[in-house]
């Protein structure tokens, strides 16, 4: 600590520096435990389909309540799981614990659903990325078009070339593509017209912006109609105001998830949900 070390005597690191260092190194510790003790859960958040006013797709959402740390934020422990490439057998967990839930709704009558995980640069990077997804989904059972990967923008900055090929392929074996968080990275629309992506989704700090009872042009307006242009489905992430959701509705927007509608739920919870949609 910078107290401790006396007047006059040079200190390399600051505190806050200090503290988040010792954090990130407190939650790689945990992170190993927590691959062997099985402390990692799915959550699943609802996107609705606008046009048909119900939900037809969830995206998985890493959950960690460690005993130690208590919940972790995975916008804390995923950085710190890239880092440390944990990222690659927790991914791939995920990738299997997704499809196997999804072919479970379907198995109970949720045919049409489908699910979008997040995949990590470091992930798409491996050789064998787009093996594991093709073996993933034959040990599930599930068909590929029902299965999204939801992918950002630096993913794209870093090797180009590489990931376009590895995401055409996918794309030819029916996997969907989403680009997540569309608009806050070092957004290029020519990685729009050039990859094969399905699904532009459109960032909360954009969302955020909406403003009802105005009626000013929006960026969320122009992107929307990108997103239209290119034949994408365009999704508005972090949706929590009526006003929002109107002013979607009205430019055309195809999907939406935020807590307006749902939280990111547990798999009991989702199947309750997905049931009392059914009945209405
Ligand atoms: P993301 O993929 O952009 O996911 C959306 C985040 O926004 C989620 O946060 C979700 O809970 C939150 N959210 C949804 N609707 C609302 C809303 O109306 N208001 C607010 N304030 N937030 C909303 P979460 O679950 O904390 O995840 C954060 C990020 O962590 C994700 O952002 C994603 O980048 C990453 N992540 C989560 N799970 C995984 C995973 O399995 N693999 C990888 N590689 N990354 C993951
Ligand atoms: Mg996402
Ligand atoms: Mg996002
Ligand atoms: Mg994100």
């Amino acid at each position: 600590k910078a107290k401790d070390a006396g007047k006059g005597k040079y200190v390399i690191f600051d505190q806050p520096l200090n503290d988040d260092f010792s954090e990130r190194m407190n939650i790689e510790k945990q992170l190993y435990a927590a691959m062997e003790q099985q402390e990692f859960e799915l959550y699943y958040q609802p996107q609705v389909d606008l046009a048909q006013n119900k939900i037809t797709g969830l995206e998985a959402l890493l959950r960690w309540n460690s005993p130690v740390l208590g919940y972790v934020s995975p916008l804390k422990f995923i950085k710190v799981a890239e880092d440390s490439h944990i990222i690659i057998p927790l991914g791939a967990w995920v990738l299997q614990k997704a499809c196997d839930f999804l072919k479970k709704l379907h198995g109970q009558g949720f045919t049409e659903l489908t699910m979008s995980v997040n995949i990590s640069m470091l992930q798409l990077l491996q050789t064998d990325f787009n093996e594991l997804v093709v073996d993933t989904l034959q040990a599930s059972g599930l068909e590929p078009h029902y299965l999204e990967l939801e992918i950002t923008e630096s993913v794209l900055v870093e090797s180009y070339d590489y990931v376009s090929d590895k995401l055409k392929q996918l794309r030819d074996l029916n996997i969907k593509i989403a680009l997540d968080d569309f608009g806050t990275g070092y957004s290029s629309l020519s990685y729009l017209t050039h990859l094969p992506i399905s699904t532009l989704k459109i960032d909360k700090s954009f969302i955020d912006t909406i403003r009802t009872g105005t009626n000013q042009s929006t960026l969320v307006e122009e992107i929307i109609l990108i997103g239209k242009r290119m034949s994408m489905s365009v999704v508005a992430e972090g949706v929590e105001k009526t006003g929002q959701l109107e002013y979607l509705q009205e430019q055309g927007c195809d999907k939406i998830q935020g807590y307006l509608f749902s939280r990111p739920l547990a798999a009991d919870a989702i199947v309750e949900l997905l049931a009392g949609q059914a009945e209405v």
